[in-house]
């Protein structure tokens, strides 16, 4: 199964990608972390991605999809992946096209003021980029991130109008790109969610019953 996960920030996208990597056995690609990974390394592709950055500029299509293309050919053949964070734009969508067959899109449906309080509980690992909950996925330890021991911290930006600002902005970029799977035809998955106390397991389990059904699982 190749698969793309999309959902607003704060949706949980990056917990089920996650969850379903475990379950089935497919790879996940987070262009978010192997970006970070990137701007770690002292090499020219980090020097300019790290400069993109920190002038608040995207990262350029070109490098992205290069980035994309590494990243696919490191997988083993027959295994299937998630896609998460990738692609942000028209042209990247065309490109994967050519690359990569995608059976199936994951959506996320989650209203804003869920996000918005699941948002301001959410902590990071300062070092690896984990992503916790002090509510609903906390470390074994508090604020130490169970991979890699790194601290944890909150985002400045998980504040409520930052996060109304961010949902918009997700949904400008988004809106065209599924637009273009639907046209296609791609099948879509479209988790609900309407209640704070809803749990993974349950929004996970309907995904995998769905997959099933496609004959994806
Ligand atoms: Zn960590």
């Amino acid at each position: 199964m190749n698969a793309i996960i999309f959902g607003a920030p704060g949706s949980g996208k990056g917990t089920y990608a996650s969850r379903l990597q475990a379950k089935l056995g497919v790879d996940v690609i987070a262009m978010g972390d192997i970006f970070r990974e990137i701007m770690k390394e002292d090499t020219e592709l980090g020097r300019k991605v790290k400069g993109c950055v920190e002038k608040g500029l995207l990262v350029p299509d070109d490098i992205v999809i290069e980035v994309l293309k590494q990243r696919l050919n490191k997988i083993p053949r027959g295994k299937g992946f998630i896609l998460d964070g990738y692609p942000r734009t028209l042209e990247q969508a065309k490109v994967l096209e050519e690359i990569a067959k995608i059976d199936v899109i994951l959506l996320q449906m989650v209203p804003d003021w869920i996000i918005i309080e699941r948002l301001s509980t959410r902590r990071i690992c300062k070092n690896c980029g984990a992503v916790y909950n002090i509510r609903f996925l906390k470390p074994k330890v508090d604020n130490i991130c169970d991979k890699c021991g790194g601290p944890l911290y909150q985002r400045s930006d998980d504040t409520p109008d930052v996060i109304k600002k961010r949902i918009q902005v997700y949904q400008e970029q988004t809106s065209p790109i599924l637009r273009h799977y639907k046209e296609k035809k791609v099948p879509f998955i479209v988790s609900s969610i309407t209640a704070l106390e809803t749990l993974p397991e349950t929004v996970l389990e309907e995904m995998i019953k769905e997959l099933k059904r496609l004959k994806l699982a």
